[in-house]
């Protein structure tokens, strides 16, 4: 059985009390919020802090709002609270919608969203007990020096394995952080790094305090993952698909995929393929072309990656499908 190491466990009500005792800890330091992922990372030594700063009991966190220039979610919301509001199934459906294909009731009930949102990154051979990780000489991402996926590679290309971060970054949210050195607001783009190691731009001390969601003035969005055990897994491929309607024409569009890569990837070229359109089949069809060319997934997650590949076409095609039905539901009945 695996098995906790020793650590010093603070519960600060205050993010001032937090953004302090996070300072004293030094790198040795972390926070945590629901636990279902830096626990079992610590039991394998992933993460090994001395201090664990929880986050769980600060108000700041916790709430969520209703503005006119959209909603707003605090990062200690539970994904089980994510998946249930009315309002998000009703407004913020494929945020809802991803945060419900999170691995199992039990996990959603502790996980946060913003564990979510700062997931660390997976691989076969990262996830894995001590010992395992001892018996091939560890890794470059912990206590090693060589990528047994890639092993001429100089970076590491563990994988992006949020459901929520594809969405977040497909519909253009904005996460506020709070660090030493005061507040900022980042495009949730721009909080994902493409590397497997440094896979999050902000500075270990900062806390993820919000998301703040757009209006839903026009907009639509869907998430599809596929895994392996519907009840269970962690995405092999994640596609978040946001567009823009402007009258029956697409305005704008984004389509992110999870799963392959160290960030959630954006695909521009794929929304490029269905700006000006109605989404007929054979814009759809050039957007599966263009988001299958860059999904490279690597062999270190579940699944044969020339398939998983393929499946790129298949699951973006459906994405922008539902798009589509759901644009001539809504025109149909309005
Ligand atoms: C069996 C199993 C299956 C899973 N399946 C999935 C899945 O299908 N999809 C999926 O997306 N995830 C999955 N997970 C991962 C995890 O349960 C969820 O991602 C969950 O939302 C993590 O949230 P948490 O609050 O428990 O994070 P924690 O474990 O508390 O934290 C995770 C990381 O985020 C940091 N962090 C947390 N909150 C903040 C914050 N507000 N500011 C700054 N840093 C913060 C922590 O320091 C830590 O590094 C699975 C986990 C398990 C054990
Ligand atoms: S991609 Fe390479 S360096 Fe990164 S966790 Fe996997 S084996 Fe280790």
């Amino acid at each position: 059985m695996l098995r906790l190491p020793f650590f010093t466990y603070l519960q600060p009500r205050t993010l001032a009390e937090a953004l302090a005792m996070k300072a004293d800890a030094g790198p040795d330091g972390a926070y945590v919020a629901g636990g279902t992922d830096l626990y079992p990372n610590m039991k394998r030594r992933h993460q090994e802090p001395r201090t664990v700063v929880s986050l769980m009991a600060i108000p700041e966190l916790a709430g969520s709002g209703k503005r006119e220039a959209g909603s707003v979610l605090g990062t200690g919301l539970t994904l089980t609270k994510v998946a249930s509001d009315p309002w998000m199934r009703e407004h913020y459906s494929a945020i809802a919608r991803a945060a419900e294909l999170v691995s199992t009731p039990l996990l959603r009930n502790m996980g946060t969203l913003g564990g979510n949102l700062c997931l660390d990154t997976r691989c076969n051979y990262y996830n894995q007990s001590y010992e395992w990780r001892k018996a091939i000489d560890f890794c470059m991402k912990k206590d090693g020096a060589i990528c047994w996926v890639a092993p001429s590679s100089p970076r590491c290309w563990a994988v992006s394995s949020s459901d929520v971060a594809p969405v977040m970054v497909a519909i253009g949210a904005e996460y506020r952080l709070v660090g030493p050195g005061g507040e900022r607001m980042v495009p949730a783009g721009r909080f994902y790094a493409n590397d497997g190691i440094d896979y999050l731009t902000k500075q270990p001390d900062e806390i993820l305090l919000e998301v703040r969601l757009p209006a839903p003035n026009g907009w639509d969005a869907v998430y599809h993952k596929l895994r392996r055990r519907g009840s269970f897994d962690f995405p092999v491929l994640g596609v978040a698909a946001w567009v823009q309607w402007d009258g029956g024409r697409v305005a704008d569009a984004r389509i992110v995929l999870g799963g392959v890569a160290s960030w959630p990837q954006e695909v521009p070229e794929a929304g490029a393929a269905l700006r000006g359109t109605r989404l007929e089949n054979d814009a759809v069809a050039a957007c599966a072309e263009a988001a299958y060319r860059p999904s490279k997934p690597m062999d270190n997650t579940d699944f044969d990656l020339s398939w998983r590949k393929q499946m790129t076409r298949v699951w973006v095609r459906r994405a922008v499908e539902e798009l589509s039905q759901r644009a001539t539901t809504v025109a149909r009945f309005t």
